[in-house]
């Protein structure tokens, strides 16, 4: 039985949905390694709300939800298919954390298409989002993702998409690639525990610079879902590296097998 890999993308600005460079270089080769999955299943820190849902739409919307930012990157459509029939099978796998159902609220957001457009730049791949259900602890998205894993099995790729340190309060683009140093004691950590034994994430929450990396949880947990799946097997290093001071643009995988 074929085991899909998994991976957890460090997104940062949502221009680099139109820029090419070493981490949108990483996440296309992710696409390209991969067998042709039979969907995509997304955890994007950008549906953060109180609930576990997951969409439903044959033909979901490119959502734009950001301010700011050129009209080109307002132009960008990603007109990947959904996968309605996924949810019941992501109901079975989670059974019983309910799972609601969106007909026509979200879409695919700017954390799903900002990396799609480079890791499936046809579009031809189903897509479904899963929601972050902001009422709930950190151990529960871990036993989610623990949960979820069987689908792996399945033909299903999951990725998360959001950033392990995202404080926005302290970006300074004249650092460019260099970090702060707390953002960098708190990657650091995060890294030791994905690549050694992802089952100890939980305890960084107690770590001196957890308050300030993650300022609020949406962006680090899509990687909680991955440490989750990993099930105690360590993740590697898809591509590393910091943007204004205090973004960490750092992806893992978690390798499939034949
Ligand atoms: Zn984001």
């Amino acid at each position: 039985m074929t085991t899909m890999p998994a991976a957890f993308i460090g997104h940062g600005s949502p221009m680099n949905a139109l820029e090419t460079n070493r981490y949108t270089d990483a996440w296309r080769r992710f696409g390209q390694s991969v067998p042709r999955p039979r969907a995509v299943l997304m955890v994007s820190a950008h549906w953060y709300i109180n609930a576990t849902a997951v969409t439903v739409m044959h033909k979901p919307k490119t959502i734009h939800d950001f301010f700011g930012f050129p009209p080109e990157l307002f132009a960008v459509q990603y007109p990947a298919p959904g996968m309605p029939e996924l949810a019941d099978e992501i109901s079975g796998a989670v059974d019983p954390v309910w799972v609601g159902r969106d007909i026509d609220s979200w879409g695919l957001d700017h954390g799903t298409w900002s990396v799609l457009v480079h890791a499936y730049p046809e579009a031809e791949v189903p897509i479904v989002q899963l929601a972050i259900d902001a009422s709930k602890d950190v151990a529960y998205h871990y036993d989610l993702g623990r949960r979820l894993a069987p689908l792996r099995e399945s033909g299903v790729v999951i990725m998360g998409s959001g950033n392990i340190v995202h404080n926005l309060r302290l970006v300074d683009f004249s650092l460019g690639e260099q970090p702060y140093d707390w953002a960098r004691r708190f990657n650091e950590a995060v890294n030791e525990v994905l690549t050694t034994e992802p089952s100890r994430i939980l305890e960084l929450q107690h770590h001196p610079d957890f308050d300030r990396s993650v300022p609020t949880p949406d962006h680090y947990l899509p990687m909680v879902y991955l440490a989750g799946m990993a099930d105690g097997r360590p993740l590697e290093v898809m591509i590393d590296g910091y943007q204004a001071g205090s973004l960490s643009m750092d992806a893992y995988l978690l390798r499939g097998s034949d």
